[in-house]
């Protein structure tokens, strides 16, 4: 274990053992429900954490003059946005072109743009997600329903405390002309972290 990489292996911190402590004696108590707990961490993982990203790539989509703001100074740019904090002191945003995707991993735990992204997804943290993404990123991509064509370059990128990351998918066809409101529904959580692309917009038309 480095030192750039938060001791994610290491046994919980005392504030863990008093959260899980605390969350233990809340259900046994009959206080909370667990269902209602796991909910509201499900909630963070992929709903309420993202939207900030979210935010980030549909104004990038939008917005040219930011989108090359947020690629030249990633943290200004972000920071305009409000979002500041722990976890995500340095973010280099990596933007996917028709050339080159990317898809980020934190090999030995789980750094993570937090503040854009909240908490990490299960899988995020996994040892086969870790050891996959190096060696076979397509393989991956392809798990999630993702195919890239061999004629572009895939670039494996791993995280550290000290840099973070945040994939700009590329803004899919058919949204020409949506706003910046409508454009963040596209943006999932799994395309800013590279393993999926963005979503196209529902095909389905009435005749
Ligand atoms: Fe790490």
């Amino acid at each position: 274990m480095t030192k750039d990489h938060q001791d994610d292996t290491a046994p919980p911190s005392d504030i863990e053992l008093s959260v899980k402590a605390l969350e233990s004696l809340l259900v046994e108590k009959g206080l909370v429900d667990q269902e209602a707990v796991d909910a509201l961490l499900e909630l963070h993982e992929n709903e309420i954490g993202p939207s900030n990203g979210r935010r980030v790539v549909a104004r990038a989509w939008a917005d040219g003059g930011f989108k090359r703001w947020l690629l030249d100074d990633p943290n200004g740019a972000i920071a305009s946005m409000g979002y500041v904090g722990s976890q995500g002191d340095q973010v280099r945003v990596l933007e996917n072109t028709d050339d080159v995707h990317n898809l980020v991993v934190c090999t030995l735990c789980s750094c993570y743009p937090w503040p854009l992204l909240g908490l990490p997804p299960v899988w995020y943290k996994s040892a086969p997600y870790r050891a996959q993404a190096v060696a076979d990123p397509r393989g991956v991509m392809r798990q999630f329903g993702s195919e890239i064509g061999d004629n572009r370059e895939v670039r494996v990128w791993d995280s550290t405390s000290e840099m973070r990351y945040l994939v700009l998918p590329q803004r899919p066809p058919g949204a020409e002309g949506w706003c910046e409101e409508e454009l963040r529904d596209l943006v999932t959580r799994n395309s800013m972290i590279g393993v999926e692309e963005a979503q196209r917009p529902a095909t389905t038309q009435t005749p």
